[in-house]
């Protein structure tokens, strides 16, 4: 175990929000630290295309994570693969304990972001890496040529349907309802690669045997069940908030459960501040990075009056 060390700083999770955060604490001259449970990018690295990040007319989601992470690098530590068990209050410092160790800091940004909500019916757990998924970048080309269905209808599920066209799947799209969320540019693009959509229909069930064979969907127009014979089912229908560590902290939090921050992201706790998807609301990377970047800022202006 790796003995406390202290710390202004520590960033938990990094993505486009906690990179940033990072990167403006070094900046502002506070000792920093960012812990990642898994790959520096989270969800965004899933993307497969970006086109409204300014600065890049068009870039793949891990193209750009990737870029934020050597960039970041060049300023913070992070530490990937190492995820944050448990933090808490420990007289003036934050005690943040790891799978590997514990740290001391003055300050911390929450940046966990969100995870894939999954639709919770028969056979989602079954087929998990067998013929169902929840990232069309990651795993759309074991399906080209093939029968698939995208669940959703929002940016993501319009998203990652266009990307598995364009790779050569067969692509439906089932929505639970007869108009689509996303934004209307991504419908127009639907609508122009002639992606099949199935309306008012609810998947009940994904079957199989070794793998994804088919779906039962329910027609809730003409109030009947039927079976489409697909080899992979990608779901889409949105994200939850990663909000173990808030909750744990007794971190304020709206009703679906997203960490309520005032304009300058501080959070219900003490120098503890909150960036990115997990504070929901308009969930870009854009945002994200400029959530983080005022969390960091605002670490910085709040230790300063410590002093
Ligand atoms: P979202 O906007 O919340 O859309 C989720 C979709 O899934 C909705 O169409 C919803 O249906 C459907 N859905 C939810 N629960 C369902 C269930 N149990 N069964 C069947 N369908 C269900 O999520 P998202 O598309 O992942 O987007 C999340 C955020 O990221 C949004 O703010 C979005 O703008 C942003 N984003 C942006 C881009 C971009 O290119 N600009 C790309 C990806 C994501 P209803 O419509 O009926 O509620």
């Amino acid at each position: 175990m790796e003995k406390a060390k202290n710390y202004d700083l520590i960033v938990v999770g990094a993505g486009p929000a906690g990179m940033t955060a990072g990167m403006y604490g070094v900046r502002s001259g506070l000792e920093t630290l960012v812990f990642e449970k898994g790959i520096c990018g989270g969800l965004s690295n899933e993307a497969p295309e970006i086109e409204n990040y300014p600065g890049f007319k068009k870039v793949r989601g891990m193209e750009l994570a990737e870029k934020m992470k050597e960039q970041a690098s060049e300023y913070v530590e992070i530490r990937e693969l190492e995820k944050v068990e448990k933090m808490k209050w420990s007289v003036k410092n934050l005690e943040v304990s790891t799978e590997k160790g514990s740290y001391l800091t003055r300050a911390a940004v929450i940046s966990t972001g969100t995870r894939h909500r999954r639709l919770g019916v028969k056979g989602e757990d079954e087929f998990l890496g067998r013929g169902i998924s929840y990232c069309a970048t990651c795993d759309g080309f074991f399906f080209r040529d093939k029968p698939v269905l995208v669940v959703g209808g929002g940016d993501s599920a319009v998203r990652e349907a266009l990307y598995l066209k364009n790779i050569g799947c067969e692509v439906t799209l089932v929505h639970r309802r007869g108009k689509l969320r996303a934004e209307p540019y991504l419908q127009k693009n639907l609508e122009h690669a002639g992606v099949r959509i199935l309306w008012n229909s609810v998947v009940r069930e994904i079957r199989g045997d070794k793998k994804v064979r088919s779906v039962v969907r329910f027609d809730k127009d003409r109030e009947i069940e039927d079976e489409l014979l697909v080899e992979g089912v990608f779901i889409s229908i949105g994200e939850e908030p990663v909000n173990d560590l808030a909750a744990q902290m007794g971190i304020g939090m709206d009703r679906n459960g997203y960490i309520i921050t005032d304009k300058n992201q501080r959070t219900s706790l003490e120098r503890v501040y909150a960036a990115g998807d997990i504070t929901g609301g308009v969930r870009q990377i854009v945002v994200a990075c400029a959530e983080g970047a005022i969390a960091a800022t605002s670490a910085y202006n709040d230790l300063l009056e410590l002093v």
